[in-house]
């Protein structure tokens, strides 16, 4: 089809033109005496995004699957005892990878669509005097659907129990576009990948580890190889990797950065807050439903919009991509069919988002959901014209 296609699934983000074009480079020696200049401009610009002055970032070639598994192998030992809330797919899946490895998990199962209060896991934690749970496994925007957790009242409440455990935080959809604040709230393994906020392929993963968390490294008692952080830090601490690291990567690492400095991190989390009121002011006019429950807890990233009963919102997704050009996020794991996602991250402004929405219209009258044509875009217009 003519003209550009229009990508808004939550991740893989649209990349900026300035990123791809400095990632179209030839390769060079990752162990010249030039590149340590490149690896610690890039470990040290990362840290801002993760809200973070003292954690210690590393990259991978991975995406963020393989940095749930960084998060555990380097900090806990097998059969180690954990609490994590499941509220969507993203977390469920994190939980996935924690039973794989053989933590004992103990579950929080909640509705998917609902938030959860911070103070159900201070309760939980006050009850365990002996201190057996190591960690809390949290997802702090559940991409699936579109909630965003209180990961300062989580701190709060954890102090407020003394509770040790470790606090490790899934970050993917939300670090470098909603506020991210690791030292504040706290957060002792934070997890990213390049594809979304970071608006870059998929293919880089990102951590950041406190200082309390950096101590696990050495008493771990999982084995690990690929993904172990010792050999990171002995080469990175010389400005180096110990395996061959993506180069490209690398490079639109740096002008991602780049731009995002540009922008300043406050704008880019007060041009996400903006964006996504527009999605959701447009979901009202077009009286649907959006799946997170909670106003407060609605994320700026990406919304979940429940079709009617008895409509299949694998149709809405296929004609929009199929007639319209337009990649919306599918329902995933037990949302199939019933929700799609528009994702608003990254590189992304309000002609772009009007577009989708004006699009997504014609996408549900083609699914036969007749909403009034033009009455979403209506009411982004509206809200995008007041907020200015
Ligand atoms: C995208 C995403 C992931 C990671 O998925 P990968 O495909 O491994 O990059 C993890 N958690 C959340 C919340 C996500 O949105």
């Amino acid at each position: 089809m003519p003209g550009r296609h229009h990508l808004f699934v939550p991740g893989p983000s649209n990349v900026p033109d300035r990123v791809l074009r400095a990632m179209h480079r030839a390769q060079e020696d990752h162990r010249s005496s030039a590149f340590p200049a490149l690896t610690e401009g890039l470990l040290r610009d990362i840290r801002p995004v993760f809200g973070s002055t003292v954690a210690r970032p590393f990259l991978f070639s991975a995406t963020g699957t393989g940095m749930w598994e960084v998060a555990i192998t380097n900090t806990l030992s097998p059969g180690d005892h954990v609490l994590a809330v499941r509220l969507g797919q993203f977390s469920h899946l994190f939980i996935d990878t924690a039973e794989k490895l053989g933590l004992k998990v103990e579950v929080m199962d909640l509705e998917w669509g609902e938030s959860f209060d911070p103070q159900a896991i201070g309760d939980r934690l006050a009850e365990d005097r002996a201190h057996a749970i190591k960690a809390l496994l949290v997802v702090h925007n559940e991409t699936a659907t579109g909630v965003t957790t209180d990961i300062a009242g989580l701190r709060e409440a954890m102090d407020a129990a003394k509770h040790p455990a470790l606090l490790f935080v899934d970050g993917v959809s939300s670090i470098g576009s909603l506020e991210f604040r690791q030292d504040a709230w706290g957060v002792d393994v934070a997890i990213t990948g390049s594809q979304k906020g970071f608006m870059m392929p998929a293919g880089l993963g990102m951590v950041s580890l406190s200082p309390t968390a950096m101590e696990r490294i050495e008493t771990a008692g999982f084995k690990r190889h690929y993904f172990d952080l010792r050999p990171q830090v002995l080469h990175n601490d010389q400005g180096y990797f110990p395996y061959t690291p993506p180069l490209a990567h690398l490079f639109g690492l740096r002008e991602a950065l780049d731009m995002m400095q540009e922008e300043g991190l406050a704008n880019i989390h007060a041009r996400h807050a903006r964006l996504g009121e527009g999605v959701r002011r447009a979901v009202a006019a077009w009286e649907l439903r959006i799946c997170a429950r909670d106003p407060e807890r609605r994320s700026n990233t990406v919304t979940a919009i429940v079709v009617p009963d008895g409509k299949d919102a694998r149709h809405v997704i296929d004609h929009a991509y199929r007639r319209w050009d337009m990649a919306l996020g599918s329902g995933l794991g037990r949302l199939n069919g019933k929700v799609f996602r528009i994702g608003h991250l990254g590189d992304l402004n309000e002609g772009m988002l009007l577009g989708a929405l004006g699009l997504t219209e014609l996408a549900l009258h083609d699914a036969g959901i007749a909403v009034p044509l033009g009455a979403g875009v209506a009411a982004a217009q509206r809200w995008y014209r007041e907020s200015e």
